[in-house]
């Protein structure tokens, strides 16, 4: 069986090598190097880690597992009647085709908008450090788990950090958790600005709902859009993502789709954690196995500078510390969630025991 993959992000390597020495795999993937860490790219950019670093999988691991590899090559539209996809570059027949495009970082549209940098890719990545290294200092719009990532390695590396943020609460979290991350991340020097709203920026820095904040190397990181271009060309449903179902089948015949350019049932995983996920309960269902992705049961591991947390199910309503490292939620008795603060061995065994409650 070719099994053709668009998109060599960890979704899409990660099912490229459960099928590998199984069946002919082929990625296509339009930057023109191998797969890197985007969790570790903080870690670059702040110089806690050296480039290389970034790429598990240099060029010979693909050879040595047989998975053809075609980079610098961007996929146009999937010819369905025919099982053929399209490239820039050629055509390529398929039995099964997955789609793993990712997203992209949601540009902002405030005037000024030239002035803010994204970062998703290993390129934006190089950008920023050079302008960090001239400038010594960052501001940083938004507090999800990019922006909070990257605002606590630049601290722990000694750079000057602001971070604004619209709420005064973070990942979703209540205030005691937030106050945690703030805590923590303050101790480590980040300058925070909470519930103030970008409103336009300039060379020099950003105006606020909260007033005019400084900073030359100025990063947004406001969210991600799933890159369902290919989808929608080729006459595949699309709402936010590239609609599936519970076995990642498209509406097309043996079209599927991973990772963060996929939807299912109003959810986008916006993790590695769940990309990969997603790519080993593929595998399986391809192979014939009875398998489910457990997608209600988000689950996400993050390291904000020297913190690390784990974010597990439902977070939300009242919690109750059940040890020293983990707040615990619960509907009607039963265990629903938790936040795992600096011991990540322990959230691994809170979700296994979730998953097991569920499914
Ligand atoms: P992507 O990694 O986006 O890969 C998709 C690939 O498809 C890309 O290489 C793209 O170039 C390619 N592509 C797109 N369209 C085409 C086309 N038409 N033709 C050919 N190729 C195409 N997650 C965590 O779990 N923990 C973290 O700590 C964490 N930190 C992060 C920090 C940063 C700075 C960033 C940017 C992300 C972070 N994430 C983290 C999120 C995580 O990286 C993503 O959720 C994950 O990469 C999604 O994997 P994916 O395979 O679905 O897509």
């Amino acid at each position: 069986m070719r099994v053709v993959i668009i998109g060599n992000g960890p979704g899409g390597v990660e099912l490229a090598k459960e099928l590998s020495g199984e069946h002919e795999v082929l990625i296509i993937e339009r930057e023109e190097v191998p797969f890197y860490s985007k969790p570790m790219l903080s870690h670059y950019i702040a110089g806690l880690i050296e480039r290389e670093k970034l790429f598990p999988y240099p060029i010979d691991w693909y050879e040595g597992k047989g998975i053809g590899l075609r980079l610098g090559e961007e996929a146009k539209l999937i010819d369905r009647a025919r099982k053929v996809l399209i490239t820039d570059k050629g055509e390529y027949p398929y039995d099964i085709l997955v789609i793993a495009t990712g997203a992209r970082a949601r540009e902002p549209t405030v005037e000024g908008k030239e002035h803010l940098l994204t970062l998703r890719s290993i390129e934006d990545a190089d950008r920023i450090k050079a302008l960090l290294e001239e400038h010594g200092e960052a501001l940083i719009v938004g507090g999800g788990f990019i922006g909070l990532e990257l605002a606590g390695n630049l601290a722990k590396a000694g750079y000057g950090v602001k971070l604004i943020h619209r709420r005064d609460t973070f990942l979703g979290l209540d205030e005691e958790l937030s106050g945690l991350i703030r805590e923590r991340l303050g101790e480590a020097g980040v300058e925070f600005h909470l519930d103030a709203e970008l409103l336009k920026a300039d060379e020099n820095g950003i105006q606020t709902s909260k007033g005019y904040i400084e900073g030359k190397v100025k990063i947004c990181a406001i969210g991600i859009v799933p890159n369902v271009e290919i989808a929608r060309r080729s006459g595949i449903q699309t709402g936010r993502g590239i609609l599936i179902d519970d076995h990642f089948r498209t509406s097309a015949k043996d079209v599927y789709a991973i990772g963060d350019c996929a939807e299912y049932s109003g959810i986008i995983c916006g993790t590695a954690k769940g990309a990969t996920g997603h790519a080993r309960v593929l595998a399986n269902i391809l192979r014939g196995k009875e398998d489910r992705y457990p997608f209600e049961l988000r689950s996400s591991i993050f390291k904000f500078g020297d913190l690390p947390i784990a974010i597990i199910g439902k977070t939300r309503g009242d919690g109750e510390w059940i040890d020293g490292h983990t707040k615990a939620f619960f509907q009607d008795g039963k265990l629903v969630g938790a936040v795992v603060i600096g011991d990540i061995k322990r959230a691994f065994s809170i979700e296994k025991e979730l998953k097991e409650e569920l499914y």
